[in-house]
């Protein structure tokens, strides 16, 4: 890691949570094979020369595959974000991160966060033992992205590309530019440590949760994503709708239905939706559909999220309900 304390430096803190960037496998032809989260956070800055005037600093939160992402990890790493964005110093954050569920914690960083200053988390689709792995260079583009000045925000930087947190999704299962802000475009691309930015940096959008509020959280409320489809069978939401009236600790309080096209549903899921919703719980119309947004009509009765993936709506969701503002 090129490391050097110069008074007038500006610092980027790189935090580590696993995923395929940090995988290691037996044999470096073997491009998934591997085991995700081996390798730690300092050793994956090895070789990488940081920007002038910036120096590194490598702090390992976690070390996990990111299909097993938890709320656990997730409230450590947006008190470490929280932390280091207080520092004068600090330019911006990078967070290595597996692809699986980067564009979750992205959304809930930067939901929980707003950051005025860059929080760039990056990947790998190739592990670090391979012939040609993918890791390094999207770590160093995304340390040019957290020191530039004027970048802020929660991105994804993957193959180059800079992705806004409200847009980004995985979209391939093995090429290296995995990635997609979908109709919005991309935020900007890194070319030989150069930014070329093409439109604005993810800004706050509307009243945020407190994060100390989020920080305290021992229990999250429980949000399930159903999807609708052919033959699809409202028994699944009476099930759930079941279990609550039983009561518990963890029972179901909320409802993101995958809709078909402009958050259309299956008459059989609709109908037990709109039963649970007369029950108390919260219920969200996400569309199935990679691109686009649910466009509003005209006397629906089952909210909808807009251009929020399922994934991304179950996160506002949970966070709606924590705060405690739902509106069934
Ligand atoms: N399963 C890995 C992970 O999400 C995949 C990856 O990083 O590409 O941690």
């Amino acid at each position: 890691m090129a490391e050097s304390n110069g008074k007038d430096e500006r610092r980027v803190v790189v935090l580590g949570t696993g995923g395929t960037i940090a995988g290691r496998a037996s044999a470096a032809a073997d491009n998934i094979g591997y085991t995700a989260g081996e390798v730690g956070v300092a050793e994956l800055l090895g070789g990488i020369d940081a920007p002038p005037g910036i120096s590194l600093t490598a702090e390992q939160v976690a070390q996990v595959d990111s299909k097993d992402m938890s709320f656990a990890i997730w409230q450590t790493l947006a008190q470490r974000c929280a932390y280091w964005l207080a520092e004068p110093a600090v330019a911006g954050i990078v967070i290595t991160h597996g692809t699986d569920t980067l564009e979750e914690t992205a959304f809930f960083l930067q939901a929980v966060l707003g950051p005025s200053k860059p929080v760039v988390v990056t990947c790998a689709m190739r592990p670090s033992t391979a012939l040609a792995p993918d890791g390094p260079q999207n770590v160093r583009d995304a340390i040019v992205v957290a020191s530039t000045p004027g970048a802020q925000g929660v991105v994804a930087v993957c193959a180059g590309t800079v992705h806004s947190a409200f847009d980004v999704q995985k979209v391939h299962t093995y090429r290296l530019d995995a990635f997609d802000s979908g109709d919005a475009g991309p935020v900007a691309y890194v070319e030989e440590g150069a930014l070329r930015v093409l439109r604005d940096w993810p800004v706050p959008a509307g009243e945020r949760l407190a994060f100390d509020r989020v920080a305290g959280v021992a229990s999250w409320p429980r949000v399930e994503i159903l999807l609708s489809h052919a033959e699809s069978r409202g028994s699944i939401v009476d099930a759930l709708v079941q279990e609550r009236r039983l009561g518990g600790p963890d029972v179901v309080q909320g409802l993101v239905l995958a809709a078909t096209g402009n958050g259309t549903l299956h008459h059989s899921l609709e109908a037990a939706a709109l039963r649970a919703q007369a029950e108390g719980i919260a219920v969200l119309r996400a569309t199935r559909c990679s691109q686009g947004r649910i466009l509003p009509r005209q006397k629906e009765v089952l909210r909808d999220a807009g251009a929020l993936t399922p994934v991304k709506a179950r996160i506002a969701l949970m966070l709606e309900l924590l705060s405690g503002e739902r509106s069934a």
